[in-house]
């Protein structure tokens, strides 16, 4: 197979991590080709523009980006650079495994499940507006849709079915938001039936959030809106060792593009040690994305064998060593793995 990616180096910590990341993934001889083009800080630098109709173009051609973290600079005429993105090319769908990875600093053993997260609409549709003129009084509006709430549960139930997940638990809070929350678990309902395989769950928010902390290993993918999942997302990272082990995918019916949860860690760039794992376990949903699952799996499994022994990973996981050593010897384990 050759398949050329679009592959944004980003700002700070962004090329440390990503010449890690496409080392580790040469290792796999799968064939993938990089275009490397900017975005952010770099790219306004370099061509004056913060997104280049450049990158756009490539991220279009291509249909699949990997993305380092951008820096948005304050006043720089968007509101974020990702978000941007995620409108430009209808990403709906935020994807965002948490797996534990032993010798982490987690509080649990064993979690293994996704949040999809609505990407587009919900509370995050719009800025809202101030109504008063002494500005002591704001309204903002939650939007969903028949459309929207039913391509987001699909991908949710498709994703478990192509991984031969178990379960899908429907996060809402219809017993309050009786339109908006109700209309997305009416959606919920009626797509959970096509899968018959596959056990749906119906779980108010704030219940989620404190099974979450307690049992979180009765779940197994997680659907829900934009701002209930934006929460959950980062719950799940906390549970599993927080940044730099979060990665995450935007996936859109155009394009998809794969990052780090995690920003560029201005504090630490330049200083070569910064943990690529995030980064790279996007790339692993990157290549499931591009039907290479059992080689995603052959990196996640060796991201597992090194972290376990401190020694050649990064400060932030309790090693001594850089993102060249982790990147060394996540081939080391790639290599002897066979
Ligand atoms: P951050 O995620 O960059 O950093 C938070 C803390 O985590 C810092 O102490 C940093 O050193 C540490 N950290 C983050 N990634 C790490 C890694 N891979 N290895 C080791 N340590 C790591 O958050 P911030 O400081 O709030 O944001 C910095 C910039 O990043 C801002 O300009 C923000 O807009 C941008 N940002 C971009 C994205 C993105 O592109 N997806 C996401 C979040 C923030």
């Amino acid at each position: 197979m050759s398949k050329t990616i679009a592959v944004i180096r980003g700002d700070g910590i962004g090329p440390e991590i990503m010449n890690a990341t496409l080392r580790v993934l040469d290792e796999l001889k799968v064939g993938l080709q990089y275009e490397f083009v900017e975005a952010g800080m770099a790219a306004q630098e370099h061509v004056g523009e913060l997104l280049p109709s450049a990158t756009l173009e490539s991220i279009a051609r291509h249909r699949v980006a990997l993305k380092g973290p951008l820096t948005t600079p304050i006043g720089g005429g968007f509101s974020s650079l990702n978000v941007e993105l995620r409108k430009r090319f209808d990403l709906y769908a935020n994807v965002r495994p948490a797996i534990t990875v032993p010798g982490t600093k987690a509080r649990y053993e064993g979690i293994d499940l996704i949040t999809v997260r609505e990407n587009t609409e919900g509370a995050y549709g719009s800025d809202g507006q101030v109504l008063s003129e002494d500005g002591d009084m704001a309204l903002s509006q939650i939007k969903v849709t028949r459309r929207g709430s039913e391509r987001i549960v699909r991908y949710a139930f498709d994703l478990a079915r192509r991984q031969g997940r178990k379960k899908v638990t429907v996060v809402h809070k219809a017993n309050i938001m009786k339109t908006t929350s109700g209309l997305f678990l009416k959606v919920a309902r009626e797509v959970a039936a096509q899968y018959p395989e596959i056990q749906c769950q119906e779980m108010i928010v704030d219940n989620t959030c404190m099974q979450l902390v307690m049992n979180p290993h009765q779940f197994d993918v997680i659907v829900t809106t934009n701002l209930f999942g934006d929460i959950i997302s980062d719950l799940c990272a906390g549970l599993v060792g927080g940044l730099g082990l979060a990665p995450g995918a935007n996936i859109g019916t155009e394009a998809a593009i794969f990052e780090a949860v995690h920003g560029s860690a201005p504090d630490i760039a330049g200083k070569g040690i910064a943990n690529p794992c995030a980064l790279l376990l996007a790339a692993c949903q990157m290549l499931g994305h591009l039907g290479l699952e059992p080689q995603a799996e052959r990196v996640r499994n060796a991201i597992r064998d090194v972290v376990g022994r401190k020694d050649r990973v990064t400060p932030d996981l309790g090693g001594t060593g850089n993102t060249d050593s982790f990147a060394d010897a996540l081939i080391d384990s790639l290599r002897a793995d066979g």
